[in-house]
């Protein structure tokens, strides 16, 4: 076989692999490579890494997006920003009565969805693909923290925060039962108020199941008794529709990891002012990657608290622990 040949054969594969790609996996599995890298930061250069995406979000924002353009402007000089703090923290509240003014002008779309209506009324989120892009990837990192691959993610309702969990009915059991029989090493993913209904599904039992990854709040501890009951071990991910895995277990399973290297979490009181370590209060996220629609100190309406303790697995990645929520 000459090497032109060769060369052809492979250039058909190369291709075929190309189509048979949904759109965009090429940019999720650029993303990932580089969140694979930047989990191993430390403390010092996770803030450089976090201030620079701060500064070109904030700089963005204030040029592009109308809420944010006259207040910004006043407040400081774009260039100045150091920390959160300087900037105002954004209720949900006032999002939902004028969403147009948090959209940036000029900006591809590239995904919308809803939120759950789980924090309150429900709205709609808007996002750049690249923003999207990049959730996927972070999803599919704290997947691999939990064991996929070498499992294969078995999702009920797909494996984002995207779609909003109801009630499985008995076709959609079967066939959740029916793609936990095709792979050797599992881990299931499902919305936390999913679970009931799925722990009816016998096939759970097979030798074979890695772990359950619960996205979301559990109304009940019955995650927690159907893990112990097959034995494996419970991650549970703290999700929101707006700007996907906020924080998940690492393969220590000892708290959740905020991903800070993608989004920024604070905690503050009832003024903005961020609370020390190991104190509960209101929970902010920024996402440093939405440009469509910037989420920027963004008030989730979740209490939580940072944890002072650092994980055992080396990453500085901060851990958070979800307390309840704003009343
Ligand atoms: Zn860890």
């Amino acid at each position: 076989v000459s090497s032109e040949a060769h060369l052809r054969h492979d250039s058909v594969h190369l291709i075929g692999d190309l189509l048979r790609r949904p759109s965009g996996a090429i940019e999720v599995d650029r993303f990932l490579d580089e969140y694979e890298a930047s989990q191993w930061l430390d403390e010092r250069r996770l803030r450089e890494h976090q201030l620079a995406g701060l500064r070109r979000l904030v700089w963005h924002t204030a040029q592009h997006v109308p809420r944010f353009a006259g207040e910004m402007a006043r407040r400081m000089p774009v260039s100045g920003v150091v920390s959160l703090e300087d900037l105002p923290v954004q209720r949900a509240v006032e999002r939902r009565r004028r969403p147009e003014a948090f959209v940036a002008e000029g900006v591809a779309v590239g995904v919308q969805r809803c939120t759950a209506g789980t924090r309150g009324p429900r709205q709609q989120v808007i996002m750049n693909p690249e923003a999207h892009a990049r959730q996927i990837a972070v999803r599919r990192r704290v997947e691999r923290w939990a064991g996929a691959p070498p499992a294969r993610v078995v999702a009920a309702w797909g494996r984002d925060a995207s779609r909003e969990p109801r009630p499985l009915d008995h076709e959609q059991l079967d066939a959740f039962a029916y793609a936990l029989g095709l792979a050797r090493t599992v881990l299931v993913s499902a919305p936390a108020s999913s679970y009931r209904a799925l722990s009816t599904v016998s096939e759970l039992q097979r030798v074979g199941l890695r772990g359950l990854i619960a996205r979301g709040e559990q109304s009940d501890g019955a995650i927690a008794t159907l893990a112990e009951r097959l034995g494996v071990p419970l991650y549970s991910w703290y999700i929101a529709a707006e700007v996907g895995v906020i924080a998940a277990p690492c393969e220590r399973a000892v708290g959740l990891h905020v991903q800070a290297d993608h989004l920024l979490v604070e905690v503050v009181d009832e003024h903005g002012r961020p609370l020390p370590d190991g104190e509960s209060g209101r929970i902010l996220v920024t996402d440093l990657h939405n440009e469509a629609a910037p989420y920027l100190r963004h008030e989730l309406g979740d209490i939580g608290r940072l944890l002072p303790d650092r994980c055992p697995c080396g990453r500085a990645l901060p851990l958070l622990e979800l307390v309840g929520r704003c009343t």
